[in-house]
């Protein structure tokens, strides 16, 4: 149902956090020309959503409704549900009332369960030591990276862990929303002391996701001094964010400056031997049958996330289930026509010479110019390169884009590329940085 699409795209977008505090609780109501009617439970969802995540729901919507070019929402508060505190600011939804919340970290996500690689083992390695030392190391452990890549999995394993081998240890996770409603809510029953009490009062703080830090001074005010009177106490905090403390928006220089002091690790996209390794742990814990080349294509195909990737994973094992056939490509095809298309990016010869020529400040006849000049040829080199690799374009007709070069200088230009790449880590990064900008642009 369409409904259900949207919210599934919007949950890729925002992570699962965000959406059960805030558009988990909507209801759609019906659509009349490009006018989509939702209801909301209280008038703070709907503040909020309009404040933070109308864009968001604005695509996700037209992406699910291709005939409509764009929409309109109209966010309605649910008239039945309507008491005294609705036009209160401080009207708390209903989802994540839930106290200081010990409780929701999930059992599922452990240490032994994540996979670790190149792009995270900095930030396994940090939250595995603090999980496991008594004292404290480095204060705060900052994670950042993109979603779905195991922010929130790395901290409910630090959370488990620690109640493992010390039951003793107070441990808090929440998100920064929740922190944000536990103090809002604080403040509506005058007991902003017996909130500060209940921070100050525990061993290890964590807090998922500040990047939602509303703007609001009084939360981050009061999360600062909660942080300050921690860390003196020298008590653990861990905090989690999509961008590193400094490029963080909307969080106070002060603040900022306070999350930078102890260890900051960010997990970097996955690599492709990190996704297969994480889709065959998985494969393992299930029972399913699945060959080696089902895994190598979706390890090669499905690279935006971890999440999606086992999104992908689990489609196709309900779809054999369903189906009643084994698995292997054809139905893995089958099963995720949509997404594959959706992950399917072409690129062209000219998205390339725009790329490398902007990157290395040239213009984009140089790459087409006969110039021996390191500062260009190199640049050259390395488009010629990127066409072979991600055009179906053969040498001579490369050549051609590059102002009438032969094949063999495109065979050189990429031979000498690649041996470049093998001898030179510094080259190899500058190469891998080009690559990902252009699968993304
Ligand atoms: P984030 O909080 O960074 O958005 P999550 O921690 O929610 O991402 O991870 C998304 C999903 O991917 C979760 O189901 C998590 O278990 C899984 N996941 C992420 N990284 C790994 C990993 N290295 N090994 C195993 N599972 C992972
Ligand atoms: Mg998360």
């Amino acid at each position: 149902m369409l409904w259900e699409d949207v919210c599934n795209k919007i949950q890729i977008k925002i992570g699962e956090a965000e959406f059960k505090s805030w558009i988990k609780p909507l209801v759609f109501k019906s659509i009349e020309d490009d006018i989509v009617c939702i209801e909301c439970p209280s008038l703070f969802i709907k503040n909020w959503i309009e404040a933070n995540l109308m864009p968001i729901l604005e695509n996700c919507l037209t992406a699910c409704l291709p005939d409509v070019k764009s929409v309109r929402i109209k966010l309605v508060v649910n008239s039945n549900k309507k008491n005294k505190d609705q036009d209160n600011i401080a009207a708390l939804p209903i989802a994540p009332v839930e106290p200081v919340a010990t409780q929701s970290v999930d059992t599922r996500y452990t240490f032994d369960n994540f996979v670790v690689g190149k792009p995270n083992e900095l930030a396994y390695a940090a939250a595995l030591k603090i999980a496991e030392s008594q004292k404290v190391q480095f204060n705060p452990l900052f994670l950042y990276g993109g979603v779905g890549l195991g922010k929130t999995h790395l901290m409910h394993a630090i959370a488990n862990r620690i109640k493992q081998v010390n039951p003793k240890r107070r441990v808090v996770y929440l998100s920064a929303e929740q922190f944000m409603y536990e103090f809002i809510k604080a403040i509506r029953s005058k007991d902003t002391m017996g909130f500060k009490s209940q921070f100050r009062n525990i061993d290890v703080l964590m807090v998922d996701d500040v990047q939602f830090f509303s703007t609001a001074n009084a939360t981050q005010e009061e999360f600062f001094h909660t942080f300050n009177v921690l860390i003196d106490n020298n008590k653990q905090i861990i905090i989690s964010a999509d961008k590193s403390p400094s490029d963080l928006e909307n969080i106070q220089e002060r603040l900022k400056s306070r999350m930078n002091w102890g260890l900051v690790a960010d997990i970097h996209p996955t690599t492709y031997e990190l996704r297969l390794g994480i889709l065959q742990s998985k494969v393992e814990k299930t029972e399913y049958e699945v060959p080696n080349t089902v895994l190598e294509f979706l390890a090669c195909k499905i690279t935006s996330n971890v999440r999606e990737l086992e999104g992908a994973l689990n489609r196709v094992m309900a779809h054999a289930e369903l189906v009643g056939k084994d698995i292997d490509l054809d139905l893995v095809i089958y099963a995720l026509k949509d997404v594959l298309k959706a992950q399917e990016r072409i690129v062209t010869v000219s998205d390339i010479q725009e790329c490398v020529s902007e990157y290395y400040g040239l213009k984009r006849s140089d790459l087409k110019s006969a110039c021996r000049r390191k500062s260009i040829s190199r640049p050259r080199h390395m488009a010629m390169y990127f066409c072979k690799q991600m055009t179906p374009m053969s040498l001579p007709e490369i050549g051609r884009e590059f102002g009438g070069k032969d094949h063999t200088s495109v065979m050189y230009a990429v031979n000498n590329i690649e041996k470049l790449k093998k001898l030179d880590p510094h080259f190899s990064k500058e190469l891998e940085t080009l690559s990902r900008m252009l699968n993304a642009s």
